[in-house]
């Protein structure tokens, strides 16, 4: 087991990628923090984690809101004592074209994002000094290094994502932390399913254009990413034993972007 005894804590885990990789973090042996917005959820996957023989916990936690994101911290450092490992992985997704688009979706994707991704890493690093290191992770997306279009404050958020990452390496390098960014192609989730609709709407196109044309148009072999490639990546960045992988963007995309 590649992550034995590590105290881990996942934004946005209630389900698709952040509970993939909160179920793959425990079968490692990671003790995992399931924080996410909607408890209910959270709590299932937490319970989904110990009836499968790991240790979790469940942590009511919206991310853009500063009070919440330091009592989860706080709730955990109760339980377990440490923090060893924080991905900032609670995202939103939403569809329009700029000249169309509001102010106010506009604050909250950049908010949840960029403001959430901030929140955790601030209370982290906290407890990552005082332990002397730690891995900082960051979900960005093929969005941290291209543009779609419709996706304007997803895009720039992800971007966004990129420059805070490579300040935390920067910066915590010096106290043990690593800090990584992990950048996905499409990957089937409630957060992807709720946009091909959408997107098709939008474009005047075929759901199954939306597929095909749109989302796996420049992979190498029009595949999706699956829940179990980016959890492998996920685990990968976390368990790597040196400074030497720090301040990366990991791109796992079926070669959408080559970098
Ligand atoms: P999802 O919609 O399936 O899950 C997102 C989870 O985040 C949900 O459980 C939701 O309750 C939670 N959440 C939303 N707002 C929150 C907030 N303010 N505070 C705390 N939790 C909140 O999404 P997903 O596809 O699993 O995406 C997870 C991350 O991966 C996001 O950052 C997303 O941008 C990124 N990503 C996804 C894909 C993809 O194709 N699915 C690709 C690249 C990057």
């Amino acid at each position: 087991m590649r992550l034995t005894d590590k105290v881990a804590l996942i934004t946005g885990a209630g389900q698709g990628i952040g509970r993939a990789i909160a179920e793959h973090y425990a079968k490692e042996g990671a003790r995992v923090a399931v924080a996410d917005l909607d408890l209910g959820r959270a709590e299932q996957v937490a319970l989904a984690i110990v009836a499968a023989g790991g240790s979790a916990i469940a942590l009511e936690m919206d991310v853009t809101d500063e009070a919440a994101v330091e009592q989860g911290m706080a709730q955990l450092v109760r339980h377990w004592g440490r923090l060893d490992i924080a991905l900032a992985n609670a995202g939103i997704q939403h569809i329009a074209p700029l000249h169309k688009l509001a102010f106010a979706d506009w604050n909250r994707v950049l908010n949840v994002h960029l403001g959430g991704a901030f929140l955790l890493t601030r209370a982290a690093l906290q407890q990552m000094y005082k332990n002397g290191g730690g891995s900082m992770l960051f979900m960005g997306s093929v969005h941290s290094m291209e543009a779609s279009p419709l996706k304007a404050p997803y895009v720039t958020a992800k971007h966004g994502m990129l420059g805070l990452c490579r300040s935390v390496a920067r910066e915590g390098a010096e106290h043990g932390v690593r800090s990584n960014i992990i950048c996905p192609g499409f990957v089937r989730t409630p957060l992807v399913d709720k946009q091909i609709p959408e997107q098709a709407k939008e474009l005047g196109i075929s759901e199954e254009e939306v597929i095909r044309n749109v989302m796996l148009k420049h992979t190498v072999d029009g595949e999706f990413t699956t829940l179990a490639d980016v959890s492998e990546v996920a685990v990968h960045l976390a368990a790597f034993p040196s400074a030497a992988l720090t301040g990366q963007a990991v791109v796992v995309s079926h070669g959408w972007h080559m970098q």
